[in-house]
């Protein structure tokens, strides 16, 4: 873990000033053939994350209640040796849309070195986030306009992709 890596320095001040830039990004993205983003978006999602260490930030974890789907309860109970009621009872909450989130903020298994207590069985979501993977790099490509506000890849991820559509 390096919380002074140098990549989620400032992303933050950085991001708020390029949010019109990223819009416009999106809106251009929209245009171009799915199956050419997604490719882009295979080598740039995996260059992003061979270059960037997730432990250096884990902001997701620290401020982002995940949601949780039965499955993900099922599993993460069983793996705790819980019984699915009591899991529900004491780690999980109804958000307003009437989703199962986790609870509480920082996620209660995120360790201090910024690994996770129960990776191996975390929700589908945590391994999803940040959704820019090739499979829902284009359709989520809205999102990636929120997200970039709460995760520094994202951030770098849009960055890489305003100088690519310079070259399309
Ligand atoms: S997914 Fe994004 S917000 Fe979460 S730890 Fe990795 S870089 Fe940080
Ligand atoms: S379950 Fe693990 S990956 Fe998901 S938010 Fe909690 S600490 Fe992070």
């Amino acid at each position: 873990m390096n919380k002074n890596a140098d990549w989620i320095k400032d992303w933050k001040g950085q991001e708020k000033g390029r949010r019109k830039e990223y819009k416009k990004l999106v809106g251009q993205l929209k245009k171009k053939p799915a199956r050419a983003i997604t490719e882009l978006a295979d080598d740039v999602h995996q260059n992003t994350f061979e270059k960037y260490d997730c432990l250096d930030c884990a902001n997701c974890c620290t401020s982002i209640p995940p949601q949780l789907n039965r499955t993900d309860i099922k599993r993460i109970a069983k793996h705790l040796g819980m019984k699915t009621a009591d899991f529900k009872d004491e780690f999980t909450r109804q958000d307003e849309d009437g989703d199962t989130v986790m609870k509480s903020t920082p996620c209660p298994f995120l360790n201090t070195d910024h690994t996770c207590q129960i990776y191996e069985n975390r929700p589908r979501a945590c391994r999803e986030y940040p959704h820019t993977h090739a499979a829902q790099f284009v359709q989520q490509l809205d999102l990636h306009l929120v997200n970039a506000r709460h995760c520094p890849a994202v951030f770098h991820i849009l960055e890489r992709f305003e100088e690519l559509i310079k070259e399309c």
